[in-house]
């Protein structure tokens, strides 16, 4: 019989620090719900990106921060921001509405049309995410920078598509390309708001890939990863857009409707337990379709009924 002990689990990690930044992972490494943070240090100031859930229970330890700086007004990135009520917030002008109103935060979504959805992630944002309006926020811009001291300082790339105002933030000089929601998963990228455009995002993909820098690093639970890494991943994330082209021109192969392309899923997968599904399929798959379309693989050869002309 063996009495030794099972080996002990490595804590997760919580903190990585590449010298003015510090990234905060949150709990399951920034898997959704949780996110992971960015802290930036200069001689002058120091700014919070991206305020997550996990920063909650650890509030104690934080140090003093001076401004909050949003990758874009989403429930997950905005979860800690009511620990600083009285600092000023900035985000793209673009996603500004996104944080002024409750109103104009469930406007994003675009879920009109499904109510019982729409009272219900009201209630999750608010209980969960503890959403509170900033009607002060303060609106950045493209190529805008913070100077933090010294030669600390973040420049603004938008980097729309996720959202509108999407923007990823490059933190100089430890060359650190802070990615948002292109979060670099296998879920593939997320379109499915009505704020959200499959076009701007390839553009914005085509940006960042254009981006050199040491380290790259995703809110979510890729986390931080190196140049190879993260070129490997992008491409990956990437060609998902173009699976799913080819899984909707594989499937019209047949006459479907637009409900039965929304009940056959092609965003998440067959009984995945996601109260939004319906919404988010058909947001993100007419995008597909109408740009397939566009380009003569479908057509709609009745009302409302849609096929294509081979893959
Ligand atoms: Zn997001």
């Amino acid at each position: 019989m063996d009495d030794t002990p099972p080996p002990q689990e490595l804590d997760p990690r919580t903190e990585l620090d590449l010298g003015s930044v510090t990234v905060l992972f949150g709990a399951k490494q920034g898997k959704y719900p949780e996110g992971n943070s960015v802290l930036v240090t200069g001689p002058d100031e120091t700014i919070l990106i991206d305020p997550c859930l996990g920063l909650i229970p650890r509030q104690q330890s934080l140090p003093r921060v001076d401004r909050l700086l949003l990758s874009h007004c989403h429930e997950d990135h905005q979860a800690a921001a009511h620990l600083f009520p009285d600092i000023p917030i900035h985000l793209h002008e673009a996603d500004l509405p996104g944080i002024q109103s409750v109103r104009s935060f469930m406007d994003l979504f675009g879920f009109d049309d499904y109510p019982l959805i729409a009272a219900g992630w009201e209630r999750v944002t608010l209980d969960q995410f503890h959403f509170q309006p900033r009607p002060e926020a303060i609106p950045f811009s493209d190529g805008d920078v913070f100077e933090l001291g010294g030669d600390v300082r973040i420049e603004v790339v938008h980097t729309p598509g996720h959202t509108r105002g999407h923007s990823a933030f490059h933190i100089l000089p430890a060359d650190v390309l802070f990615l948002g929601d292109i979060d670099l998963s296998s879920f593939g990228p997320y379109y499915g708001d009505a704020w959200a455009d499959l076009e701007d995002f390839e553009r914005s993909l085509a940006r960042v890939k254009g981006i050199k820098a040491l380290h790259y690093a995703t809110f979510h639970h890729v986390g931080v990863v190196d140049p190879a890494t993260f070129e490997e991943r992008l491409g990956r994330f990437t060609a998902k857009i173009e699976e799913r082209d080819s899984r909707l021109l594989a499937y019209l192969a047949e006459p479907h409707t637009m409900e039965e392309v929304v009940q056959h899923r092609f965003i998440y997968r067959p009984g995945d337990a996601v109260d939004f599904a319906d919404p988010v399929e058909l947001r993100s798959m007419s995008q597909h379709l109408d740009r397939l379309m566009r380009r003569g693989r479908i057509a709609e050869i009745q009302p409302g009924v849609f096929q294509s002309n081979g893959v």
